[in-house]
């Protein structure tokens, strides 16, 4: 079985739509994909029939944005109601807010370079949460920079002077929603430190006592010391270890599977819950 349980679409940041991402995911080999867009469950309906045709296992999840002391870190949930109206609510108080700070970092970079707020709005798809991906493809597509990589090298990364600060819940409170929602929080990419500021074990090991289930140790911006250090932390807490690949579609250069979750593990995940609202054979 071949299980990739972090996946986005043009409901957030990714490149594929729904129904291509879970297309790319047949095209992959993989048994078992999950949707995890940033804050949002836009891309569940295309998603899920599109899985239904092909025959696979979706894994409805959210990647959920978090922050604990000023750093900004990821939780992804699987499985959860999606009307759960307090998640719900954080999820467009920070989608609002995402949209205001790509309005912010826009206006920073236009002072240098000759782009506005119009450009990254035509790079976003309609009602997708905003991020800085898609900045960086209204960068490219004013042949500022090559693509998103360069973009987030050159302007966009954290500490960058063009960088803003987005609102989002607590990761403890995170945590707590995504449960209350009957879903199962995995922290995403814990230690991928060439993203930005990463936090320290004692804030995961806050999160593990508000119910985090799970730490994605196996992910490509990991090192294997990181990796490692993940993989130490999960057993010391009692945590479940799972692979992913953070596929974005053309945009980032994550190829669907290349990182993977065991059959057991992720029979562990879903078991957490009673309702399982997986599709396809
Ligand atoms: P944001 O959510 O707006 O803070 O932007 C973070 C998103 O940008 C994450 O989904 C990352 O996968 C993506 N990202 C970070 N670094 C890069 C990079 N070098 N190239 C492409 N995408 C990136
Ligand atoms: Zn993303
Ligand atoms: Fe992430
Ligand atoms: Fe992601």
């Amino acid at each position: 079985m071949l299980i990739d349980l972090h996946a986005h679409s043009t409901a957030s940041d990714g490149t594929d739509t729904p129904a291509e991402l879970v297309a790319a995911a047949v095209a992959a080999g993989l048994d078992v994909v999950a949707i995890t867009d940033h804050d949002s469950t836009d891309g569940w309906a295309d998603a899920t029939e599109a899985a239904q045709r092909h025959g696979i296992r979706l894994v409805r999840g959210i990647e959920l944005s978090c922050a604990a002391g000023g750093i900004s870190l990821h939780v992804l949930g699987y499985l959860h109601d999606p009307t759960y109206e307090p998640l719900l609510r954080e999820m467009d108080h920070a989608r609002t807010s995402r949209t205001e700070r790509a309005r912010r970092i826009t206006a920073k970079l236009a002072a240098d370079v000759p782009i506005d707020y119009a450009d990254v709005l035509a790079q976003v798809h309609q009602g997708a949460t905003v991020g800085r991906p898609h900045i960086a493809d209204a960068l490219v597509a004013n042949g500022i920079v090559r693509d998103r990589d360069e973009a987030f090298a050159t302007y966009l990364y954290d500490g960058s002077p063009y960088y803003a600060r987005h609102y989002a819940p607590s990761a403890v409170d995170g945590v707590r929603l995504i449960r209350a929602a009957g879903g199962v929080p995995v922290m995403a990419h814990p230690f991928a430190a060439k993203r930005g500021r990463i936090v320290a074990d004692d804030v995961i090991e806050e999160m593990a006592a508000a119910g985090l289930v799970g730490l994605e140790a196996h992910h490509p911006d990991h090192t294997p010391d990181q990796e490692r250090h993940a993989l130490d932390l999960a057993r010391a807490l009692g945590l479940l270890v799972t692979g992913s690949s953070d596929y974005h579609g053309t945009g980032k250069v994550n190829r669907l599977a290349e990182r993977t979750t065991p059959q057991g593990v992720f029979e562990a995940l879903v078991g957490r819950e009673t309702a399982s609202p997986l599709v396809g054979a």
